[in-house]
C-alpha cells in the first residue's frame, strides 16, 4: 500500500499547521481541540520548518516548568523532520517511524507540504488490508 492511498482514505481534512512564532500554550490548545498529537510547523503553509508534538511540550514542561507555555514553538520543535512522499510504501514509512521512535510524518510533494500520516493511520490501513486478504483467502478456500 502507498502513502497516497492512506491520504485518500483519510479524506481531505487538510493538515493542521502552526507558525514558528506560535505560543506553546496556543499550540497545546490546538492539539487538545483537534484531538491530535503533533503539529507541522510552517511559516507559509507549504514549507516544513519543523514538527512539534505533545512529547516536546511535556519534555520542556518537565525541564523548564510552566514558563514553557509562554515560549514559541520554534524553541522546542524538531527541525528537519523525516518526511515521505505519496509514492512511498506504507511498510517503509512504518519501519522508519518505529526506528526513529516518532509517530508523525509529513508528506511532501513538489517540495510542498501535501499531508501528514501518523503511525495510527498506517496501522489502521494495514489492518484493513490484512482483513481483506484474509476474506479473499477464505473465499478461495471455501470456494465462494
Ligand atoms: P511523536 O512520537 O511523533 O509525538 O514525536 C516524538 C519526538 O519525535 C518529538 O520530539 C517530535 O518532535 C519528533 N518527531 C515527530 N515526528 C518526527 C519526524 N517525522 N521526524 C523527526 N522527528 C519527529
Amino acid at each position: 500500500m502507498l502513502v497516497q492511498q492512506i491520504l485518500k482514505s483519510k479524506g481531505d481534512g487538510g493538515v493542521v499547521t502552526v507558525t514558528p512564532d506560535t505560543r506553546v500554550s496556543d499550540a497545546a490548545q490546538t492539539l487538545a481541540e483537534r484531538r491530535i498529537g503533533g503539529l507541522i510547523v510552517s511559516s507559509d503553509g507549504d514549507t516544513v520548518d519543523g514538527i512539534i508534538s505533545e512529547r516536546d511540550i511535556v519534555r520542556s514542561l518537565a525541564l523548564r516548568g510552566a514558563k514553557t507555555l509562554e515560549e514559541t514553538v520554534e524553541a522546542m520543535m524538531t527541525r528537519n523532520p523525516v518526511c515521505c512522499s505519496r509514492q512511498d510504501k506504507s511498510d517503509a514509512v512504518l519501519a522508519r517511524m518505529t526506528e526513529g521512535r516518532f509517530r508523525h510524518m509529513p508528506v511532501i510533494e513538489d517540495g510542498k507540504l501535501a499531508g501528514i500520516v501518523t503511525i495510527g493511520d498506517v496501522v489502521k490501513a494495514r489492518l484493513e488490508e490484512l482483513a481483506m486478504e484474509k476474506d479473499a483467502l477464505e473465499g478461495m478456500i471455501m470456494g465462494y
